[in-house]
Formats: structure tokens, C-alpha cells, sequence
């Protein structure tokens, strides 16, 4: 499979439908957000500093994620296609993307956006505080990942129409419709 750039806000989904296109297409699997909890799980330095960053709903600073994603990419098996999941979240890091896998003779594929309404992101990391206790699923951290998402990361969309790679999913209230939609997509580039 082609690289997969999912995007959205904070609980749209890209976790849970990377999981399931994981299952559908072999490929690899990287979650910036997963890797910086297991920094901060081993309480390592930039785990001290991410869990700072994260617990105010702020984004880690690029130069930093650029080489975390750099060397995560660089351990997993070459060539089935990987899924970038919460990376990028900035023009640079989006930049600094393209270049990464160009010097390996590689390309960012296709973008996958998921776009759901605020409502129900709200109620979905609600939800899922109360399942999974992440610290940063609270009303308060939640607004401000909103607003640093609409500041910092949403602008990267029209980035990506310009890449000519952008494909829009919208959610409307049922996951196997949604899952339906992006794998009808994806079924078409294998
Ligand atoms: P969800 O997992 O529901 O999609 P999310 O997108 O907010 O929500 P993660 O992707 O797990 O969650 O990221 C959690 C936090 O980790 C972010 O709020 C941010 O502080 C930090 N983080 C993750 N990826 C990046 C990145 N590419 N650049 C900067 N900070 C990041
Ligand atoms: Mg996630």
C-alpha cells in the first residue's frame, strides 16, 4: 500500500481507523501521540518535556517531532506503505515530511481527512477520558487542542489540496459508513 497521511482534530478517529486499516492492509503504523506516551510511560527527558507540552494541549516543537518521526519511520519495514497518524501538524512538519521521504526515494502518498463536528469530538474524548484516563481529556485541554488545531493544524489542508493529495471524509453518525467510504478509497490504489 501507498503511504496514508490520516488527518483531523483530536478524537476524530484517526487511531481507531488506522487500527482498522492496519488490519485491511498490512502496513505500518505510526502514532506521534503514542510514541510521545511511551517517552513519558519511561520518563525519559523528552518524555518529561513532552508530558509538560501535552498536559496544557500544547504541540511539541517541530524540530524535535521531525527527528522522532524521522527515526520511528526509519525502523519499520521499507516498502508496505506506512500510515502517519497526529504527524503533521504543522506546515513545517509538513515540509520537513515531504523532504524526509523524498531523500529515500519515497512519497506521502494519499491524505486522508476526517471531518467531524465539534459536538462530537467533545463527546467522544469525554467519553473517553472516563475509559482510558488520558490526562489531556479534559474540558479545559480539550479547548485548547481545538484551538491550537484550528491555529496550527487545520491550515495544513489546503497544503495538502495543493500536493494534489487531499481526500475528504465526512462523518455522518455511523463508523461503518465512515470505514465503508475511506476503504472503498483506499481498495482503489492497492
Ligand atoms: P486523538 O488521539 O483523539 O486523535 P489528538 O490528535 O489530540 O487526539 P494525539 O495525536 O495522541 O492526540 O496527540 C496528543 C498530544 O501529543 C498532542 O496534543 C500534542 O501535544 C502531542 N503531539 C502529538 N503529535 C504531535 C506532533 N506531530 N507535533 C506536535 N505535537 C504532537
Ligand atoms: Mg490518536
Amino acid at each position: 500500500m501507498k503511504n496514508i497521511i490520516i488527518f483531523g482534530a483530536p478524537g476524530s478517529g484517526k487511531g481507531t481507523y488506522s487500527d482498522e486499516i492496519v488490519t485491511r492492509y498490512g502496513m505500518g503504523h505510526i502514532s506521534t501521540g503514542d510514541v510521545l506516551r511511551g517517552e513519558i510511560k519511561q520518563g525519559s527527558d523528552i518524555g518529561k518535556m513532552a508530558k509538560e507540552l501535552i498536559d496544557k494541549g500544547q504541540l511539541i516543537p517541530d524540530d524535535l517531532m521531525i527527528q522522532i518521526l524521522a527515526k520511528t519511520y526509519d525502523s519499520l519495514p521499507q516498502g508496505c506503505g506506512v500510515i502517519f497518524d497526529g504527524f503533521p501538524r504543522t506546515i513545517a512538519q509538513a515540509e520537513a515530511l515531504k523532504l524526509m521521504l523524498q531523500e529515500r526515494g519515497h512519497d506521502m502518498g494519499v491524505m486522508v481527512e476526517l471531518i467531524v463536528d465539534e459536538d462530537t469530538l467533545m463527546e467522544r474524548l469525554l467519553r473517553r477520558a472516563q475509559i482510558e484516563g488520558r490526562a489531556d481529556d479534559n474540558v479545559e485541554t480539550i479547548k485548547k487542542r481545538f484551538e491550537v488545531y484550528h491555529n496550527q493544524t487545520e491550515p495544513l489542508a489546503a497544503w495538502f489540496e495543493k500536493e494534489g493529495i487531499r481526500h475528504t471524509f465526512t462523518w455522518e453518525g455511523s463508523k461503518d459508513q465512515m470505514l465503508a467510504n475511506i476503504f472503498a478509497f483506499l481498495d482503489t490504489l492497492k
